[in-house]
């Protein structure tokens, strides 16, 4: 089979110890921390519920390393969320929360960067979140560490500083779907393979970022995070 053109490599993240985790899909869960729920006007008791983002907006960002993305077009309000991501080692269907954790295979720091204005915009006329969520480079993730040396991630701080100041501050106990929950319901949604990362939601205090911050984020036990916007 010849190609029209050199399709591009696959998207990818590094490993800690060293290795690249191939990457399928990016999903994504939204409001899934309370007070996060609450400053976006809702209760924090609604169903979860899922968007995505295009495997290649990822930007990895190695252990030690800052990397910058670009401040994107049409915005002028882009907002830092912090997360943590789940990496899946295996796939599968109608997964049982009681087995989903089988299915991890790794974890790390990602930020679902997020055209707050558009995604507002979009939202109050009905229609898709994608150009609030799914633009290049809306992906920084961490080097990923294997569940084999973390153990199963359950509770830890998760914050996110800019230029020092913290804006983020909560802790994976808070999630309102847990992550075993979380691979439950995508997986009656969507065949689940390996490779998919998930977004597993934002603590409370989102804001927004302009050229020249650097964003540092951390959660206990994984790689920091370091990005600036230029
Ligand atoms: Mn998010």
């Amino acid at each position: 089979m010849n190609y029209v053109f050199p399709p591009p490599a696959p998207a990818a993240v590094p490993v800690r110890g060293g290795g690249l985790f191939p990457v399928h899909r990016i999903y994504c869960v939204g409001r899934n921390y309370a007070e996060h729920a609450q400053e976006m006007g809702f209760s924090g008791r609604e169903p979860p519920f899922f968007f995505m983002k295009p495997a290649d907006a990822i930007v990895p960002v190695a252990e030690g390393e800052t990397v910058a993305i670009d401040y994107p077009p049409l915005t002028a309000n882009f907002h830092h969320e912090i997360e943590l991501v789940v990496a899946l080692g295996t796939g599968g269907r109608d997964i049982p929360a009681a087995k989903a954790a089988e299915h991890i295979w790794g974890y790390g720091t990602g930020l679902d960067m997020t055209r707050r204005d558009l995604q507002g915009e979009m939202k109050k006329q009905g229609r898709p979140w994608s150009i609030g969520k799914g633009f290049d480079q809306s992906a920084p993730v961490s080097a990923l560490v294997p569940k084999a040396r973390t153990g199963e991630l359950l509770e830890g701080a998760i914050t996110l500083a800019v230029n020092g100041q913290q804006r983020q501050k909560g802790d994976l106990r808070e999630l309102i779907w847990s992550v075993n929950e979380t691979i439950e319901q995508l997986s009656r949604a969507w065949l689940l393979q390996p490779g998919d990362l998930i977004f597993t939601g934002t603590p409370a205090g989102v804001g927004a970022v302009v050229r020249g911050d650097v964003m540092e984020g951390a959660i206990a036990g994984l790689p920091t995070l370091r990005v600036a916007v230029r």
